[in-house]
């Protein structure tokens, strides 16, 4: 067993922790794919202002559409977060390290849907990035700024690390992300050494493919896990939700970056995914996050597996 600082404290609050804290409610989805089990472990959700997503669609549409859904449009949006575990033999793979416990009130969770799992987060021997937007990033270091997965290889998109590096996207990403910006600049300062960097079309994994899927961010990318009618694709925030971005994939989303680039991206996911029949993996998607997709009068919809 590795010792870290972080082991040390838990040693001594663990039987305390166990005995008086309440436990966190998380969705979990399990698929099996011949040797191959895919898990979303919930890390809590987000709490964004109504505006957030919806604030540059077409309005006179917008209602009807959120109304399909049963979404309120005044009313905060709590998208979920489902980080992806890969389970192969000796490899336990995440997608997506989490927010950590300094993004958002009630994101931060993985920590605790990975101990109901069973798995200890030194036996992590993957951390795949989608892209580095805090939700997905900052959980990869514990509040003593080590590593929270110490023995796993890191991975992310070469252009994403690079965005992510770069001095001038603080700069000019503008004031609704700056700070978001300098958050995942410094712990990508502290990771870089121990990251691989990786390009469209690499296999991260044995049979596992990044899809370069820009738009929401500059480098963000998707996988293909498998191949065939069993396929499954995680996704990240290329398709950022299952209501709006399923039933207009063609209008601009809020939460993307290059609004334009990520509607073309999510078109040609779209095309791909009934293409190929893949289920797919949504980071944000309700009920676990795992499931197929059916094309509809004016574009798609989501069906959980549950
Ligand atoms: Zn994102």
């Amino acid at each position: 067993m590795q010792i870290t600082r972080r082991r040390l404290m838990a040693t001594g609050t663990a039987a305390l922790a166990a005995s008086t804290l309440p436990r966190r409610g998380w969705t979990q989805t399990t698929l099996s794919l011949g040797d191959t089990e895919i898990v979303t472990l919930s890390d809590g959700w987000l709490d964004l202002p109504p505006g957030f997503i919806f604030a540059p669609m077409p309005q006179d549409e917008l209602a009807a559409v959120l109304a399909q859904h049963g979404i309120d449009p005044g009313a905060p949006l709590t998208p979920p977060c489902n980080v992806t575990l890969l389970r192969r033999g000796d490899t336990l793979a995440l997608f997506d390290a989490g927010a950590g416990t300094q993004f958002s009130p009630n994101a931060g969770a993985l920590p605790d849907a990975l101990d109901a799992a069973g798995i200890d987060p030194f036996d992590i021997t993957h951390v795949i990035f989608t892209h580095g937007h805090p939700d997905h990033l900052w959980g990869v270091l514990d509040d003593f700024d080590e590593p929270y997965f110490a023995n796993a290889e890191h991975w992310m998109g070469g252009a994403e690390l690079d965005y992510w590096m770069d001095e001038g996207t603080v700069a000019s990403i503008g004031e609704a992300r700056e700070s978001m910006a300098v958050g995942s600049k410094r712990r990508l300062e502290i990771m870089v050494d121990r990251i691989t960097r990786f390009s469209d079309g690499e296999a991260v994994l044995p049979g596992v493919v990044a899809a370069l899927t820009p738009g929401h961010t500059p480098g963000h990318m998707s996988f293909v896990i498998g191949d065939g009618a069993e396929a499954v694709m995680v996704l990240g925030d290329a398709i950022g939700n299952d209501h709006v971005a399923f039933s207009r994939p063609g209008w601009v989303s809020g939460s993307d970056q290059d609004q334009e680039t990520a509607v073309a991206t999510r078109l040609a996911l779209f095309e791909r995914i009934m293409a190929e029949g893949l289920t797919v993996v949504g980071f944000h998607f309700g009920q676990g996050g795992i499931g197929s997709v059916e094309a509809t009068a004016e574009g798609y919809a989501f069906r959980p597996v549950t």
